[in-house]
C-alpha cells in the first residue's frame, strides 16, 4: 500500500515548522538583519509557494530557505520536510526521491549539503 505522505501535510504548517527550525530568532533580512516585520510582501514563488520579502531598508530580497541549503531551490515546504525526516532517518536517496518525486542525484547533492553544514557546525 502507497501512502501518499505528501499530500497529507498541510503546507502552512510544513512553513511553521521550518520557521521555528531554520529561524528560530524569527525570519529577518539575511543583508541588514531587519526584523520581517520591516519587509514588504513582494510576491509569491511559483513553484514552492513561499511568501518573498523585500526588506523595507536595504531593498534584500528573501524568503523562508534563504541562508539554508535550499535557498534557490523550488521544493514545496512539505518536501523540505520530507526530505530533513528522511535524511535524519538515514532513508536512501533512491527511495526517498521515489516517494517525494524528486530526483535521486537532487537528493544526493542535498544530503552532501547537509551533512557538511551539519560538520561545519560541529565544535
Ligand atoms: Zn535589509
Amino acid at each position: 500500500m502507497d501512502f501518499p505522505i505528501q499530500s497529507l501535510i498541510d503546507e502552512e504548517q510544513a512553513q511553521a515548522w521550518m520557521l521555528n527550525h531554520f529561524h528560530p530568532q524569527g525570519l529577518s533580512c539575511p543583508k541588514c538583519q531587519a526584523s520581517v516585520s520591516e519587509a514588504r510582501k513582494f510576491r509569491k514563488t511559483e513553484t514552492s509557494g513561499l511568501q518573498v520579502y523585500r526588506c523595507k531598508h536595504c531593498e534584500s530580497i528573501y524568503n523562508l530557505y534563504t541562508g539554508t541549503v535550499f535557498a534557490g531551490t523550488q521544493f514545496r515546504p512539505s518536501q523540505v520536510v520530507l526530505i530533513l525526516r528522511g535524511v535524519c532517518q538515514g532513508v536512501s536517496s533512491a527511495q526517498l526521491g521515489r516517494e517525494l518525486g524528486i530526483s535521486r542525484q537532487t537528493i544526493l547533492s542535498i544530503r552532501r549539503k547537509l551533512q557538511s553544514s551539519a560538520e561545519a557546525i560541529q565544535p
